[in-house]
């Protein structure tokens, strides 16, 4: 059973309309909520996140590379892929007490939960039990765990599970029309099939994908209805804008979303899946804090947070901690920042790091 199925099958969002957890979205449907009136997409959105969540809360998430370069997966976004000339340098697994004190410093600055990624097609076995050792060591400091490392079968799967992982990471990408486009080595069904993996295991799912590598407003929407009409909502839906990065072929096709068109996205994937978080995830460098701030409003209401993504850059913390405090805006930077600085009990009121 996951999250989505064992909670009533319809919530009422801020103006009494009865929302529907639906897993049978049409195209027609969700190319008419995105072409909604603006303030009218926003406005259900927002009414919407509300029904669901703490419109004042933004999870903070933490993202570590554990394993970097070198994957035979041909992604033409990424920095990782062995079959592209970009520089990044393959590395070996990171050992534990490396990952568990990188854990612990993001959990003392604000992260809630933490993402262990690997760049491997599947995980070896023995490479398998290391990570296990990891998750189970992160999960020991109180912080939610994920994974990113690749394919799974369903005994790998099983084992993340009882090792203490709360999330496994894996992204669709984009719409199945523009997929062929970016990954040649692995299918979607591929990809599908280890996140019915996850499920089965109880582990929770945070799958998403990209945009901005050239596809259309259509596939952006296709992509959403892909994440929608899956038997479970993805618990987590990381929305990333391309990571500019010389050497892979989406250079060649790359276009930077019209920041409207990009609050409308994150206003239709709140109204498609309305107890999914959604986050803003890579790419947030080239986002206004104006256009943050609209997506927040739109329904995004989780980050990463932390100077590096990956090998891609990221807002730093405390343009991060700024932003959300001038918008009023509760998270774990938040909490961390009180802990920093000793008591303080004007701002106590304002500080929440339930994820
Ligand atoms: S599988 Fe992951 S690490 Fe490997 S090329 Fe694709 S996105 Fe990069």
């Amino acid at each position: 059973m996951n999250a989505s199925s064992e909670q009533p099958a319809a919530t009422m969002d801020a103006v009494g309309n009865a929302a529907a957890i639906r897993h049978d979205w049409t195209r027609a449907e969700v190319q008419h909520l995105h072409d909604l009136p603006f303030a009218d997409l926003v406005f259900r959105a927002q009414g919407l996140h509300r029904a669901n969540f703490d419109p004042n809360h933004v999870e903070t998430a933490s993202l570590l590379s554990i394993k970097t370069g070198g994957c035979p997966e041909d992604c033409g976004y990424c920095s990782q892929s062995a079959h592209f000339d970009t520089g990044v340098k393959a590395t070996k697994l990171m050992e534990q007490e490396s990952v568990v004190e990188t854990a612990r410093r993001a959990r003392d600055a604000g992260a809630t939960r933490f993402c262990m990624a690997a760049a491997w097609r599947s995980p070896k076995e023995c490479d398998l039990e290391r990570v296990c050792d990891m998750v189970s060591a992160v999960k020991g400091l109180g912080m939610e765990t994920c994974a990113t490392l690749g394919m799974l079968t369903p005994q790998q799967a099983a084992r993340l599970r009882a090792a203490g992982l709360d999330f496994y990471n894996h992204n669709v990408d984009t719409s199945p029309e523009f997929y062929g486009r970016i990954v040649t080595t692995r299918t979607l069904q591929d990809r599908i099939d280890t996140l019915a993996h996850a499920r089965e295991a109880g582990l929770k799912v945070c799958c998403g994908g990209i945009v901005g590598m050239g596809e259309q407003v259509e596939d952006r929407l296709g992509m959403l209805m892909l994440l929608a009409n899956m038997p479970a909502h993805p618990e987590s839906v990381p929305i990333n804008l391309w990571n500019e990065v010389a050497g892979v072929p989406v250079n060649d096709t790359a276009e930077r979303p019209d920041p409207i068109a990009l609050v409308r996205l994150i206003a239709v994937a709140r109204l498609l899946m309305p107890r999914s978080v959604v986050r803003l995830s890579a790419g947030r460098q080239y986002m206004t804090d104006e256009l943050q701030a609209l997506c927040f409003l739109a329904g995004a209401n989780s980050i990463f947070i932390g100077d590096v993504l990956l090998t891609t850059k990221n807002p730093q913390r405390t343009r991060d901690a700024e932003l959300l405090d001038r918008l009023g805006i509760r998270s774990g930077l938040a909490r961390a920042a009180v802990a920093t600085a000793g008591p303080a009990p004007r701002r106590e009121a304002a500080v929440d790091d339930a994820a």
